[in-house]
């Protein structure tokens, strides 16, 4: 299975990505986390990434799908996968489309996560994240058992610089500038599936599954 999500900055796709990588067995490919892990290790692309993450900014395009395309050639990477977060602009689409007909496959579906501006703002305004294992808690309503700390490896939880109010702006009109607009470059190719980003994340994912089952199936064919 070769998929993306897409969806607003706290639109619920990590939270629905996790999901899915466990359903169909294939590595979730995030680019948000991988500069972010490239920043903790101060390495040259999480340098340069450092510059425009903090400023809500995307990182250029060169860098990112360098990145993507030196991920694509490991080995679990070969059978399936579910990028998160990428791609976020008309040219990283398209370099997607060039190297995934490089190797004579394709795409089999893009899930839109679709939700309210208002949630939207008060998700990522409340939004915790572990410094150490990356997991994902809200101030009210994913809160840890114990406050600040994470539950699943106890590491403390910090606010990301780019979760501040302004930056969410300036994110949101990133995002409606540069990303929303692939929806239409996909949905021209027949990709698309819309899932909820509010409510009950699993039961969105039951909603959809019967869709992406059956257009895999159909492009297996
Ligand atoms: P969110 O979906 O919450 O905005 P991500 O973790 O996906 O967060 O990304 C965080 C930041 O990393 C983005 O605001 C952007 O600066 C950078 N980034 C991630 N993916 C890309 C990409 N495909 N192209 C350019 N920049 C990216
Ligand atoms: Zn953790």
């Amino acid at each position: 299975m070769r998929m993306l999500i897409m969806g607003a900055p706290g639109a619920g796709k990590g939270t629905m990505a996790s999901i899915i990588k466990e359903f169909y067995h294939i590595p979730h490919i995030s680019t948000g986390d991988m500069f972010r892990e490239a920043m903790k290790i101060s390495s040259p692309v999480g340098l340069t990434a450092k510059q425009y993450i903090e400023k809500g900014e995307l990182v250029p395009d060169e860098v990112t799908i360098r990145l993507v395309e030196e991920r694509l050639r490991e080995e679990d990477a070969q059978h399936g996968f579910l990028f998160d977060g990428f791609p976020r602009t008309l040219s990283q689409a398209q370099a997607l489309d060039t190297i995934l007909s490089l190797q004579n496959v394709k795409l089999d579906v893009v899930v839109d996560m679709r939700i309210d501006r208002d949630l939207l703002i008060k998700r990522l305004s409340g939004r915790r994240v572990c410094s150490q294992c990356n997991a994902n808690y809200h101030i009210e309503n994913l809160k840890p058992k114990v406050e600040g700390i994470c539950d699943r490896c106890g590491s403390p939880l910090i606010q990301r610089k780019d979760d501040t109010e302004e930056t969410i702006h300036h994110r949101l009109a990133v995002y409606e500038e540069n990303t929303l607009p692939l929806i239409a470059y996909y949905e021209a190719k027949g990709l698309v599936v819309a899932a909820k980003g509010y409510g009950n994340t699993y039961q969105s994912f039951c909603e959809i599954e019967p869709i992406l089952g059956a257009m895999h199936d159909y492009n297996q064919k």
